[in-house]
């Protein structure tokens, strides 16, 4: 069994009901199994063109799954949430994205491990700090230790 982090986002439609559908949906079988989630904040888009707020969390799973299989189970709940991959960062109903998966390091365009973008994402840092505030991101470094880092 491995501990993984998912993030989650969405700022169209019922956005919070858009993650608990993807919190629902991903625990349906019993691969994945819900152990935490952030609280969902609002956050101002990053990058793109002018969009909608997101609500963004972070959840931890349990898994027996593959890194893969994950990515798999992940894109299947956006699809089934209507998602439409049109423009790049533009605005989206469901994005997950594989964040963490313990021991396994990857550069592979269709699944990058950790996360490349991470640590530099205060949308992601913050509820990550909420629930694994010891967790070892990019050199050693804290969620906490992450946001010191980021600038402004
Ligand atoms: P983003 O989440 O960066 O805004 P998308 O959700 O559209 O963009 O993801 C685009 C591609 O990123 C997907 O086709 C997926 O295969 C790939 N990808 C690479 N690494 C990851 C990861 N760790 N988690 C989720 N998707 C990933
Ligand atoms: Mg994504």
């Amino acid at each position: 069994m491995s501990e993984i982090y998912v993030g989650l986002g969405s700022n169209l439609g019922d956005r919070g009901g858009n993650l608990r559908f993807a919190l629902r949906q991903l625990a349906l079988r019993s691969s994945l199994r819900l152990r935490q989630v952030s609280t969902f904040r609002r956050t101002a888009p990053v990058g793109g063109p002018p969009q909608p707020d997101f609500v963004n969390a972070v959840a931890r799973f349990e898994t027996s799954l593959a890194p893969l299989e994950v990515l798999r189970r992940l894109q299947d709940a956006e699809a089934r949430r209507g998602r439409r991959r049109r423009i790049q960062d533009g605005p989206r109903t469901l994005d997950l994205d594989l964040l963490l998966y313990p021991g396994v390091s990857m550069d592979e365009t269709r699944l990058t491990l950790p996360h490349p973008r991470l640590h530099q994402r205060r949308f992601v840092l913050e509820p990550l700090a909420e629930i694994a505030p010891s967790l070892p991101l990019a050199g050693g470094r804290d969620p906490r230790q992450c946001l010191r880092a980021l600038p402004g």
